[in-house]
């Protein structure tokens, strides 16, 4: 089969011929139609620090897919040759405290797709039957293929009560732009999302931000008491990993405000004001990933009741293309970039 492979230990990619993955008892072989290109997958491209020491060579990359069902091995139940599927990136362990406590998403022996074992770039992924997730009919392949960065987005955005609440939004990257739309479909009152980048905020609100602001030239308080709040914001999702805007979210924050951090720093994560967070009363909760498997319920949920979260696509490039297309996501006037394995 084909797939997009980190096959030396230097900056790039290649398109390569490769055996089809091996089929376990307990896991189901896809046939992959389309996946999207991640921030994750621009780290293994470029072959960073990160990735030096975390991915083995030679493997097929990629963790956002969607396809159909191949083959099933003997042990599999409850799905069907040819259902169309997306599936957890995540492999959890079954074992460990969190795990055994239904907080799989918390695994302490975590193993990714396309990070530690062989991902979804590719004609066929094999993954176990107990992470596959069927899509509903009225979900569009497109929508299938981006439910693991969307999982994210929900995980995040529900992790505090925003009905009613005034909500900041830090980062309109695919997943910002995702929170947005779901925070609105949820009830939120006032939604405002920053960035640096105007391509991006233009999409936020299409999305459903009420303000979408370039923190480089416009302060988020002032767009605060433009909007005629008189406090600050309730609910506060840190989807930048930059500094500079964790430091505007809490100095923005209403006394007990709740933070959710889903954004990786990229740099030195510099110092976050320790007096704001006490004196203010704020509660901040990291997010890692998505729940398994409430999240996936909750986001089809939400999609078959008017959740649109469309926009967040810009681009399609069939899988040959790859270079073309992680250019585009590197240059950052993008959302979600989809590729084409059919
Ligand atoms: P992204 O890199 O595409 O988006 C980040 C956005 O932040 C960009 O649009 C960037 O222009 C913007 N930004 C830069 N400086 C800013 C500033 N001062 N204020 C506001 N925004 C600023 O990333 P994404 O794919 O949307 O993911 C969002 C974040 O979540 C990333 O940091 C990513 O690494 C992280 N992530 C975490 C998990 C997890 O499980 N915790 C999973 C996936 C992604
Ligand atoms: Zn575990």
């Amino acid at each position: 089969m084909k797939a997009l492979v980190k096959a030396n230990p230097e900056p790039g990619l290649w398109i390569e011929d490769i055996p089809q993955p091996e089929l376990g008892p307990n896991d189901v072989l896809i046939r992959v139609r389309k996946t999207s290109i991640c921030g994750t997958d621009l780290h293994i491209e470029s072959w960073d620090e990160w990735a030096q020491r975390t991915i083995p060579i030679p493997m097929a990359i990629g963790h956002e897919f969607m396809g159909t069902v191949d083959r099933l091995g003997s042990e599999v139940a409850g799905l069907e040759i040819g259902q169309r599927v997306s599936a957890e990136g995540h492999i959890v362990c079954g074992r460990c405290r969190n795990c055994q406590a239904g907080n799989r998403h918390l695994c302490i022996r975590t193993v990714g797709l396309g990070v530690n074992r062989p991902g979804a770039f590719a004609e066929y992924v094999s993954v176990p039957g107990s992470n596959v997730q069927p899509i509903p009919d009225d979900v569009s392949d497109d929508i299938g293929c981006i439910l693991d960065p969307l999982g994210n987005a929900t995980h995040t955005a529900l992790s505090f009560n925003v009905v009613g609440e005034d909500v900041v939004i830090t980062g309109a990257g695919p997943i910002g732009l995702m929170a947005t739309a779901i925070s609105r479909h949820v009830g939120a009152r006032y939604i405002v999302v920053t960035d640096i980048n105007d391509f991006r905020l233009g999409i936020a609100s299409a999305m459903g931000a009420d303000r979408a602001i370039n923190v480089s030239t416009t302060p988020l308080a002032d767009t605060m008491w433009d909007l005629g709040m008189k406090e600050g914001f309730d609910v506060g999702l840190e989807m930048s990993g930059v500094s500079a805007a964790l430091h505007d979210m809490i100095s923005t924050m209403n006394n007990g405000g709740k933070i959710a951090l889903l954004g990786i720093p990229e740099h030195e994560a510099a110092p976050i004001d320790w007096n704001d967070i006490v004196f203010k009363g704020l509660t901040l909760r990291g997010i890692y990933g998505r729940r398994m498997f409430e999240t996936w319920y909750k986001m089809l949920a939400m999609l078959q009741t008017g959740l649109d979260v469309a926009p967040v696509i810009t681009h399609h490039f069939p899988a040959a293309a790859y270079a073309e297309a992680f250019t585009v996501v590197r240059a950052g006037e993008a959302g979600k970039v989809v590729l084409d394995w059919t």
